[in-house]
């Protein structure tokens, strides 16, 4: 079976360090995808350092995948060798049960399949992700990525972008409507370009006055920083639709003052308990919910709508050498507003892989 080469964490404490791991061989029905782009997303952290419960070790993070068919099994009929191509969070679900059935398969009800840190359905072994130079994925689970976008400031969208694009639809976000995205990362600073292409009017609520500029010129219209009272006074029940990307434990109130009568609050970032006072929900019918990632369908459609927009991540291109530092940095909440690995650095410096059936 094919051995391609990656980064992997070996324990939650251990850095990302090269590794070695086996690709299946082709099915009928799957797609080779030669890895150019993997995006660095705050979940990747969270995963490799179990912070979301005990991970599977080894463990290869990357669902930010962008690249070009190197083969295609004898039944796939939407991809051929040269096309580009790009896999997100997810590489498999059941494809028969009513989440799945209505193209929801993030919400499969017998357990989708992660692009890492996950079981494949049929032999059960663990799934590794994008930081590697080549995934192997059915094709129902592969994107067509438009050839006019700047190719490794696309990878970001798809995690990054379906996340903030697939909440904006299901609320159905457009002209006329008072949106803020909390934070301004990696999720957040698609979310404002997103709802900005939208319609929206678009407010960001930042903890880091220096990124106030930056939250302006990337399409919000306003800036609040969460920290200010005054500031925070002054939006009080201002807003329809608010999108939290905050990836930790955090008091929601504070945001949900702000919400109109009626008004939604959807977590997309924190899966920790978060805080929540009854009487900021019932004063004003408010609501709050939460939101993972996109279907295949939407988020094919997402891309197509990146592609009508011209809208891109803002990113920080990478070495695959350089992704503890990088993982460090988003921890600080350093990242101008995405780091994506160069896969040409880990081509460049690991020992050949084997490709024949006979390995
Ligand atoms: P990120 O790049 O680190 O951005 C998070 C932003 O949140 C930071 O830039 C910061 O913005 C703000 N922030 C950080 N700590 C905060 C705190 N304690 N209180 C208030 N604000 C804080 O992360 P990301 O990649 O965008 O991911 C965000 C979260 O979403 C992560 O937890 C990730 O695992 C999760 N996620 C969820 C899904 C899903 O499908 N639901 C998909 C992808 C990722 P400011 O400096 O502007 O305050
Ligand atoms: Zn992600």
């Amino acid at each position: 079976m094919p051995t391609v080469n990656a980064y992997a964490a070996q324990t939650a404490t251990s850095p990302l360090a090269p590794f070695q791991i086996v690709r299946r061989e082709l099915n009928a029905n799957d797609v080779q995808v030669e890895i150019l782009y993997s995006g660095v997303c705050h979940s990747d952290v969270h995963q490799a350092r179990s912070e979301w419960g005990p991970s599977l070790y080894p463990l290869v993070p990357g669902h930010e995948i962008v690249g070009r068919v190197t083969a295609v099994g004898a039944e796939v009929g939407r991809f051929k060798v040269g096309d580009l191509a790009g896999v997100g969070v997810l590489v498999d679900s059941c494809q028969h049960c009513d989440s799945c059935s209505a193209g929801l398969e993030q919400y499969c009800e017998n357990g989708s399949t992660q692009t890492y840190n996950s079981r494949e359905r049929e032999s059960k072994a663990i799934t590794f992700g994008g930081y590697s130079t080549s995934i192997v994925v059915r094709e129902e689970f592969v994107l067509r990525v438009p050839e006019s976008l700047d190719l490794k400031a696309v990878a970001p969208l798809l995690c990054a972008g379906i996340t903030m694009y697939s909440p904006l639809r299901h609320w159905k976000i457009g002209a006329g409507h008072n949106v803020a995205v909390v934070g301004l990362g990696g999720l957040g600073h698609m979310g404002i370009k997103l709802a900005a292409a939208m319609g929206a009017q678009v407010t960001l609520f930042t903890t880091s006055q220096g990124k106030a500029e930056d939250g302006l010129r990337l399409g919000a219209h306003h800036v609040v920083i969460s920290s200010d009272k005054a500031a925070m006074k002054a939006v009080r029940a201002s807003f329809d639709f608010i999108l939290s990307t905050v990836p930790t434990s955090h008091d929601l109130n504070p945001y949900l003052g702000t919400l109109k009568l009626g008004g939604q609050l959807v977590i997309v970032g924190a899966i920790d308990p978060v805080e929540v006072h009854g009487g900021q929900l019932i004063s004003h019918r408010r609501s709050v919910s939460g939101s993972n990632i996109g279907g295949l369908q939407e988020t094919q459609e997402m891309l197509d709508f990146c592609a009508e927009h011209g809208i891109v991540a803002d990113i920080e291109l990478i070495d695959m050498q350089d992704i503890n530092a990088a993982y460090d940095r988003v921890v600080k909440n350093d990242v101008k507003y995405r780091f994506v690995i160069d896969m040409a650095s880990l081509k460049r410096e690991q020992p050949e892989e084997k490709n024949s059936a006979a390995d």
